[in-house]
């Protein structure tokens, strides 16, 4: 009897690890055809000085134009798709993108440092160090320090040595490194000794309820002390009301990034958005703390 359930469960684990194998080829040759058919596109998202309302730079955030589904977020296909190797053909065309379109606005005059979100599997391939000066090297006009590589914290923390290595060159290459999503990622604090990167980014989770839980306001404020004692840079992510804004800039951390400030638009947009920017009603000359 017990032999016969445990056969069972063998046949239904592998039939359900079959289909998910099934479902995985699938998308990724779903994929693919996207690649070719031009439907990936990368929308931007402003990130902002709240104490004195400059503009600091913009975040590349991958969107699939589905022409049976619409706009398809990011999260409904990156996470399927992470430790496969496609990710990397991915994220080299998000690399490509981005810095095409920072070189655009070059042209136009207008400077505009990008950030791009990089996956682990992107970070610890041998080939990515070479992948993103080859990439820069394309764009001429464009210098190290327009491109910003945003890691998960998680992701830095996976295989320490090795992501602390390649940061360390990304930062010797000029390209500055934000650790997002910082908060979530179960970092022992020691790593941040040892992780060469410029900007702690915190998790729009702990921005979200700050003023209402307790808890969540003392992690924002932990993540700024932190950043102030490792001389990193701290922004706050989600930042969706003035309220957040006010307190986030009294707390010390005067960068955000979020829908009260801009949602994620596409390329176009980007220059009209950045001529009528203004501050919002009573954000901007916050004194900090
Ligand atoms: P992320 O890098 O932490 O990006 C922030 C996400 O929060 C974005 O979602 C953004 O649209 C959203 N967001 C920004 N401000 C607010 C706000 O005020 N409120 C709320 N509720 N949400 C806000 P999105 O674009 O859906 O991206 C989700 C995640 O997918 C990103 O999180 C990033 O981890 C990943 N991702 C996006 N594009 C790429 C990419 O090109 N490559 C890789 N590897 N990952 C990417
Ligand atoms: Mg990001
Ligand atoms: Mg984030
Ligand atoms: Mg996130």
């Amino acid at each position: 009897q017990s032999k016969r359930n445990g056969r069972d469960r063998i046949t239904w684990f592998d039939t359900h690890r079959e289909q998910e194998q099934a479902k995985l080829t699938e998308l990724i040759k779903r994929m693919e055809l996207a690649v070719s058919h031009d439907e990936l596109e990368l929308f931007y998202q402003p990130k902002v000085n709240m104490e004195t309302c400059e503009v600091i730079g913009v975040e590349a955030l991958l969107r699939w134009r589905d022409p049976e589904r619409g706009l398809v977020p990011p999260g409904d296909f990156l996470p399927f798709i992470e430790e496969h190797p496609f990710s990397i053909t991915i994220g080299n065309w998000v690399l490509n993108e981005a810095l095409k379109q920072v070189s655009e606005w070059r042209s136009q005059g207008v400077e505009l440092p990008v950030s791009v979100n990089i996956n682990a599997l992107q970070l610890l391939d041998n080939q990515f160090l070479d992948s993103v000066s080859t990439h820069l090297s394309h764009y001429t006009n464009v210098s190290p320090k327009y491109l910003e590589i945003e890691v998960l914290e998680s992701a830095a923390i996976g295989e320490i040595h090795k992501a602390a290595d390649v940061l360390a060159k990304c930062k010797k290459m000029g390209i500055p490194v934000s650790l997002d999503d910082f908060g979530t990622g179960y970092a022992a604090l020691d790593y941040l000794k040892r992780l060469p990167a410029q900007t702690l980014k915190i998790d729009q989770s702990f921005v979200r309820d700050m003023l209402t839980d307790e808890g969540d306001l003392a992690i924002v404020k932990g993540i700024i002390g932190l950043a102030k004692a490792f001389r990193f840079e701290v922004i706050a992510e989600g930042v969706e009301t003035e309220p957040q804004g006010k307190t986030l800039v009294e707390l010390g951390c005067v960068l955000g990034q979020g829908y009260g400030i801009a949602k994620p638009m596409p390329a176009n947009e980007v220059l009209p958005w950045l001529k009528n920017w203004k501050c919002p009603e009573g954000w901007g000359g916050y004194e900090s703390l």
